[in-house]
């Protein structure tokens, strides 16, 4: 399989963010097809024996079954390790495989992991649940609280996990300070990355040694896929990852790496036009209903934090009705353009009411600690007209009686 340039690393990474989404990773075959190839197929075949042998040597290139490669997953691998400034990526069924993977990959009976409180609902369902059933420890800290990090810290420490911002609560975690606490541990920094993008946020520039995706969010965009992907160092592949990756069949199909690829292409642009209507939204409530959460507003807590790790403030605004469940149902029921759903990152908005859905998981008192009341709303902004949706959140706020 030719590659459509003499295209390396060297001139690869040298590409602006914009020309990376668009190109870099990409082969193209023989015949020359402008867009990417969709590699449809689980195996591959060989010339002679010695070539399958030489392959599953690793002394010669080539696929070999598409639970380990794909010439699609190769293309989308490369394009985000290029333009996340990774050695290499892997590409997984789901984000939450690749949750799984990063942390599974690395850890065994007896070793301790430290996580942020503040994360999506199913991470903490890995680290409260799944872990410890293997004899891993867990400690569930602030991560908003960078002392909290250090006193978390045993001997038997190999982890720290978090995202920033977190789901649905927006907490910032100073990933700079937490990378250089955990390595002074000789520990490892993993970051989900899914609610800054790439576009917003490069956890590897401020030392994160993993970053894992889920590219069901803003990377299809669209909401047709599931997809994740962790990315790392070379030595981290072979050493953890790629064992766990290729022995337990949690590889992204290769259709769905197609339609990753077709969304990295407008990636950019579309969580550029996302932030603009995010923005605007949380300027327009902000006054209008207590407890707007979005980097960009003046009323941000962690807003110097915020903006000197972020490029802009993301695609998620959070806003908390007094009137509680009742009130916020009345709100989501009086939408007319944003639907109720719960993914997010997609081109239509989107509203979610996570006490009941997203981390509905989550113990009671540990949904309110995290600030996930029964009135906190999450709206994920689209591609619709910024206009268009405050009408569609003004007219729906007043017909919940605000
Ligand atoms: C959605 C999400 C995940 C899980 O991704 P899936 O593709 O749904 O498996 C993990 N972390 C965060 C922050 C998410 O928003």
């Amino acid at each position: 399989m030719k590659r459509q340039t003499p295209q390396n690393r060297d001139l690869t990474a040298r590409w602006a963010p914009q020309t990376q989404m668009v190109r870099a990773g990409t082969y193209r075959s023989e015949l020359g097809e402008m867009a990417e190839a969709v590699y449809l197929t689980s195996g591959f075949a060989y010339e002679t024996a010695e070539e399958a042998e030489a392959r599953f040597e690793g002394t010669a290139e080539g696929f070999t079954y598409s639970r380990q490669s794909n010439p699609g997953l190769a293309m989308l691998e490369e394009r985000m390790a290029v333009l996340e400034g990774a050695d290499i990526g892997r590409a997984t069924a789901t984000g939450m495989a690749a949750m799984t993977a990063s942390l599974l990959c690395q850890l065994k009976a007896g070793d301790h992991v430290v996580a942020a409180r503040a994360l999506f609902g199913s991470c903490r369902w890995l680290v409260d649940t799944l872990l410890p059933r293997f004899g891993i420890e867990t400690t569930v800290i602030d991560g908003t609280d960078a002392g909290a990090w250090e006193r978390a810290v045993k001997p038997n420490t190999r982890v720290f996990f978090t995202e920033s911002p977190s789901n649905p609560t927006l907490e910032i975690v100073d990933l700079k300070t937490v990378a250089d606490i955990a390595h002074s541990h000789g520990a490892r920094l993993v970051v989900d990355n899914v609610f800054a993008t790439p576009v917003l946020q490069k956890p590897m520039d401020l030392g994160a040694d993993v970053v894992t995706y889920s590219t069901t969010k803003h990377i299809d965009g669209q909401g047709r896929c599931l997809g994740g992907m962790v990315l790392a160092s070379r030595d981290f592949d072979e050493d953890h990852l790629f064992p766990y990756y290729r022995h337990t069949g949690c590889a992204m199909s290769p259709f769905n790496a197609w339609v990753m690829l077709k969304g990295l292409e407008t990636l950019s642009l579309r969580v550029h036009a996302m932030c603009d209507g995010a923005e605007a939204i949380a300027g327009f409530l902000d006054g209008r209903v207590p407890g707007v959460r979005h980097p960009s507003l003046a009323s941000f807590p962690q807003k110097a934090l915020s903006d000197a790790q972020m490029t802009r403030g993301g695609t998620i605004v959070t806003f908390t009705l007094d009137g509680g469940r009742d009130q916020a149902f009345r709100f989501l029921n009086a939408l007319e353009i944003m639907d109720i759903s719960n993914n997010l990152g997609d081109s239509r908005s989107i509203a979610t009411h996570p006490w009941s859905t997203t981390h509905k998981a989550l113990a009671e008192e540990d949904r309110l600690a995290l600030g996930i009341t029964p009135g906190l709303i999450r709206l994920s902004i689209g591609l619709e007209a910024p206009r268009d949706l405050i009408k569609d959140i003004d007219r729906a706020l007043a017909a919940a009686g605000l």
